[in-house]
């Protein structure tokens, strides 16, 4: 079997990693040559365009993608080729557009914020009126990892935010969350959904810095986020893995937004669990059976950003894992991730003490 994967980042790096062993070889499409995935995978390195889709497709048995952004051209230029696109278009699509994404929310009935699109001052002031204070404002297009983003606490500063994002925007009432969990599942081409334990996130100016897994979470939290799950999978006729990330705040999970596709607060599954989210996805999208997804003892994921990390101070301690990108330092750029994992929550947190240090943030 051959995996196409659109996009050469850590992600598409880690799936071609998990693909190996199950005798599955990736053809990755990232116009870089020197990109993540070039030392995991055959690289195709072309802008991506419709017409080299021939090129790219001609053998494959299906093809995923590692982000949101696939140009309309493409997708239909792969299913003129009988190539399948999983997770299928729909999943993607409400991700170009955050008011989209809202939208579908509220259809299917999920929580999510409250929330207001706002287009010009006329809408703003509507939005204040309607929503409150603090408020957040989020670019409908193209915002990630907290950019395109901002919190407005007071009325006067609003105009201003709203004219520095540059662009049609969603506002959202402020959640007074009391922690941040997500939730990761796989969905199969015969149905069958496989959920992870949800995990707790902590982010540091919108870039997530920490996820601890499992999550101390009651059953009742954990088949809450279960059940909004499956909603949202099997609306969107969904197969991969897709990523939920919530709000918990008065005991209750409010969604913040999904990911239709393996998902950075997933990364501890490669030591964590049973099958890493990126053999889940792997075999979800090529009609293979899923893994378990039951956690190995307990787990923490440490990002580290802007600088790489020193891999002998890391490795030296106890349970730790090192997974560095092979990219260009650069501020701000996510560059590897450390994982570590232990048999009880108590020694997994005496474990991330002494490597909190050691994970640049820069
Ligand atoms: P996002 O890019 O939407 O995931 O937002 C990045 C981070 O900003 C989230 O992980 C939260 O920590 C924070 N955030 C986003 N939306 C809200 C909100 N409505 N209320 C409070 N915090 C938020």
């Amino acid at each position: 079997m051959r995996l196409g994967i659109l996009g050469g980042g850590q992600l598409g790096r880690m799936l071609a990693l998990a693909a190996a062993p199950l005798g599955v070889s990736v053809r990755v499409w990232e116009a870089d040559a020197r990109c993540s995935a070039a030392r995991a995978a055959e690289i195709f390195a072309q802008p991506l365009r419709a017409e080299l889709v021939p090129a790219f497709a001609a053998d494959l048995t299906a093809c995923t993608y590692e982000f949101e952004h696939i140009p309309a051209s493409v997708v239909e230029a792969l299913a003129a080729q009988g190539v399948p696109l999983r997770p299928p278009a729909r999943a993607f699509a409400a991700k170009h557009d955050r008011w989209r994404e809202k939208q579908l929310l509220e259809e299917l009935g999920l929580p999510t914020a409250p929330c207001r699109a706002v287009a010009d001052a006329a809408g703003l002031h509507a939005a204040l009126a309607d929503l409150g204070l603090p408020l957040v404002l989020k670019r409908r297009h193209g915002g990630y990892d907290g950019k395109g983003q901002a919190v407005v606490r007071e009325a006067a500063a609003a105009s201003a935010a709203f004219l520095e994002l540059g662009g049609p925007a969603i506002a959202e009432a402020f959640i007074p969350f009391t922690r941040e969990l997500s939730l990761i599942a796989a969905r199969g081409g015969d149905g069958r959904i496989v959920s992870y334990p949800l995990v707790e996130n902590v982010h540091d100016g919108g870039i997530l810095r920490l996820t601890r897994a499992p999550a101390a979470a009651s059953a009742a939290l954990q088949a809450e986020a279960e059940a909004i799950m499956q909603r949202l999978l099997e609306a969107l006729d969904y197969v991969g893995v897709l990523a939920i990330e919530f709000f918990e705040v008065g005991g209750r999970l409010l969604i913040n937004e999904f990911a239709p596709r393996v998902h950075n607060s997933g990364h501890w599954t490669i030591e964590g669990a049973e099958t890493s989210q990126f053999e889940q996805h792997v075999r979800a999208v090529l009609g293979l059976p899923l893994g378990s997804a039951a956690p190995r003892g307990h787990s923490a994921m440490l990002n580290c950003l802007g600088r790489h990390p020193e891999a002998a101070a890391v490795l030296a301690v106890p349970g730790a894992h090192l997974h560095d990108y092979g990219k260009t330092a650069r501020a701000r750029r996510k560059l590897a991730h450390i994982t570590v994992r232990a048999d009880s929550a108590a020694e997994r947190e005496a474990l991330l003490e002494r490597l909190a240090p050691l994970a640049p943030w820069a």
